[in-house]
C-alpha cells in the first residue's frame, strides 16, 4: 500500500474512526466462536477441542482474523455479482492442507452461508457476523472428520451485500455510478469469499466473475478468459488466475465499465484496465502511465531478482479510495488522482515480491512490507539517490521527537501505515551503509526471493548472518527505540 502527503490527513481521521467504529461495534467486527461444538451425549469419543480449529490466528493486531489448524492451497472462487449495491452471490471451493486433527475450523465470510460442504458431504455451521465456524462430518466416530497433514476441500455457497460492510482500518468497500470496487489492507476479501485472510496464509487463486453483458470484471491475476458466459446467454464471464502463492489482502474485485487493454510486454502478459467514468484525457493518460509497468518491473528485477509472476498490470478505477495505491497481486490498483506518479508505480510493483509472495507473519511486521518497498521504489525511481533521501528526512527530522516514535517494530494497529514509510527505508538505508554495497544487494535480493511467512525477528537474523558484526545494537536503536538514532557509524550514519 502506498499513501500520498495529501492521504494523511485522510488517513489521521481514518485511524481515529476505525478506533471509534470497532469500540462501537464490540464483537460484531470480529467475533467470538459462535458456541460450543456439538459433542454427541453420553461418548468419549467425537470432536473435542483438541479437533477445534481456533477461530482466529491470534494475531496481536488483529486476533480474530483467519482460522487456525489448516493452511490453504487455493481458492476458486465463482461469484456473480451485477453493479453497485446489489447483492453478489457466490460459490467457493478451497483446497487446504490440515495442520492438525479437525473436526471443526474457521473462515472469514461476511455475505450470508446457506450451504457448505466438507470433501463433498454437507457439513454444519454457524456464522456470527465475517466468522464462520464449520463442522465437518467424521465418517467413523472414532477418527477425526479431517486427518492431520490430509488435503481437504471446503465449499461454501453465500449471498450478500458487501457495501454494507465495515472492516477495521481502511474501508473496502467504494461505488461510483454503477461502479464498485473491493479492495482493501488489512481486510477486504471476507466482504465477497470465504477466507482465511492473514498474510500468514498465502495460496494460489482463481476468480471467475458473472457479470451483465457488457460490464467488465477485473480482479488480481492475469486474465485467463472473457466473453460470454456459457450458462446465461445476457451474461458476461471473467476469469483471472493468480499462480503463485499470495496473501488475500492482495486481492480484489471491479465491477463496472473499465477500458481493458491487453498484449504481451518483455515477454509477459499485461492487463491494463481503466474507468471509463474517468475523462477521455485521463483515460489516455492512465493506460500511457500503466504502459511503464513492464519497464519498471525490469528495473526492479535487477534489485529484487526474478518477477514472481507469469503476468502484469494495472487498474484505474474512478472510485476514491482512501490510500494512493495497493499491491494487489499481478494488477495493483491505483488512485485515479495519482496518474502518472512514477514513484508510486514503482512501489506497489515492488510488493509484488516485498508483501505480496515474501508476507508476513503478523501484522506487526509490517516494517518487512513497507520499508523494503519503499526503499525499492527510492533505488528505482527519478536519480535513484537514497542517500540523499536519507539525509533529507534524517537532518530534516531531528528536531521533531514525535517523529521518531512510535517503535517501528511494535506501531501498534493505528499506527500501522505511518512513519513506516519514512523511518522505514531510513533504517534500510543505514543497514546498507553498514554492511557495504555489496554485502546489502545480496542480502536484499536473497531475501525478496524467499517465498512464504517471515517475522521481523526472521529479517534482523538474516541480516545478521549476512555480516560478521553484530547488528543487535544497531536494530535496537532503529527499530526498537523511539528516539533517533545517533549519527554514529554503528548506527550506520555517515558522518
Ligand atoms: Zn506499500
Amino acid at each position: 500500500m502506498s499513501l500520498h502527503q495529501r492521504f494523511w490527513l485522510v488517513l489521521t481521521a481514518l485511524v481515529v474512526a476505525t478506533v471509534a467504529i470497532l469500540a462501537a461495534l464490540g464483537d460484531r467486527v470480529f467475533s467470538g466462536a459462535p458456541g460450543p461444538l456439538p459433542s454427541p451425549a453420553g461418548t468419549t469419543a467425537g470432536p473435542s477441542a483438541a479437533t477445534a480449529g481456533a477461530a482466529g490466528l491470534g494475531d496481536p493486531y488483529l486476533p480474530e482474523a483467519g482460522g487456525s489448524g489448516y493452511d490453504v492451497q487455493n481458492y476458486d472462487v465463482v461469484v456473480s455479482a451485477t453493479g453497485a449495491g446489489d447483492p453478489l452471490n457466490g460459490r467457493t471451493t478451497i483446497t487446504a492442507t490440515a495442520r492438525q486433527d479437525l473436526d471443526s475450523f474457521h473462515l472469514d465470510l461476511f455475505p450470508v452461508a446457506t450451504a457448505v460442504t466438507v470433501d463433498g458431504t454437507p457439513a454444519t455451521f454457524g456464522q456470527h457476523a465475517d466468522n464462520l465456524a464449520v463442522t465437518a462430518v467424521r465418517p467413523d466416530r472414532d477418527r477425526p472428520a479431517i486427518a492431520a497433514g490430509a488435503t481437504f476441500t471446503v465449499t461454501v455457497d453465500y449471498a450478500g451485500s458487501p457495501h454494507d460492510v465495515r472492516t477495521p482500518g481502511f474501508r473496502a468497500y467504494y461505488a461510483n455510478g454503477d461502479e464498485f470496487v473491493i479492495a482493501g489492507e488489512p481486510a477486504a476479501a471476507s466482504l465477497w469469499y470465504p477466507v482465511n485472510d492473514h498474510p500468514r496464509d498465502p495460496a494460489t487463486m482463481r476468480f471467475t466473475v458473472t457479470v451483465p453483458d457488457g460490464v467488465e470484471a477485473i480482479c488480481a491475476g492475469r486474465l485467463l478468459e472473457h466473453g460470454d458466459s456459457p450458462e446465461n446467454a445476457d451474461a458476461d464471464r471473467w476469469v483471472w488466475q493468480v499462480d503463485a502463492p499470495t496473501v488475500t489482502y492482495a486481492t480484489f474485485l471491479g465491477v463496472g465499465q473499465f477500458d481493458v487493454e491487453q498484449g504481451t510486454a518483455g515477454g509477459r502478459p499485461y492487463t491494463y484496465s481503466v474507468s471509463r467514468r474517468l475523462d477521455v484525457a485521463d483515460r489516455a493518460a492512465a493506460l500511457r502511465w500503466l504502459d511503464r509497468t513492464p519497464k519498471a518491473v525490469k528495473k526492479l528485477e535487477k534489485y529484487l531478482g526474478p518477477y514472481p509472476f507469469s503476468g502484469i498490470g494495472g487498474f484505474v478505477p474512478s472510485v476514491q479510495v482512501e490510500w494512493g495505491g495497493l499491491e494487489t497481486v499481478m494488477n495493483p490498483v491505483y488512485h485515479p488522482g495519482m496518474i502518472g506518479d512514477e514513484a508510486l508505480l514503482n512501489h506497489e510493483l515492488a510488493h509484488m515480491w516485498f508483501g505480496d509472495t515474501v508476507t508476513l507473519y503478523e501484522w506487526n511486521d509490517i516494517f518487512n512490507n513497507e520499508s523494503l518497498t519503499t526503499y525499492a521504489e527510492w533505488l528505482t525511481t527519478g536519480s535513484g539517490d537514497a542517500g540523499a533521501k536519507f539525509d533529507r528526512i534524517y537532518h530534516g527530522q531531528a528536531d521533531r521527537a514525535a517523529f521518531w516514535a512510535p517503535a517501528l517494530s511494535d506501531p501498534g494497529f493505528a499506527g500501522l501505515f505511518v512513519r513506516v514509510y519514512d523511518r522505514g527505508p531510513l533504517v534500510v538505508h543505514a543497514l546498507r551503509t553498514r554492511l557495504g554495497d555489496d554485502t546489502f544487494f545480496d542480502l536484499f535480493r536473497t531475501w525478496a526471493q524467499q517465498q512464504g511467512p517471515h517475522s521481523l525477528e526472521d529479517f534482523r537474523r538474516v541480516a545478521d548472518d549476512a555480516t560478521p558484526d553484530d547488528l543487535t545494537t544497531f536494530f535496537a536503536e532503529w527499530l526498537d527505540q523511539t528516539d533517533r538514532p545517533e549519527a554514529t557509524e554503528a548506527n550506520g550514519v555517515p558522518r
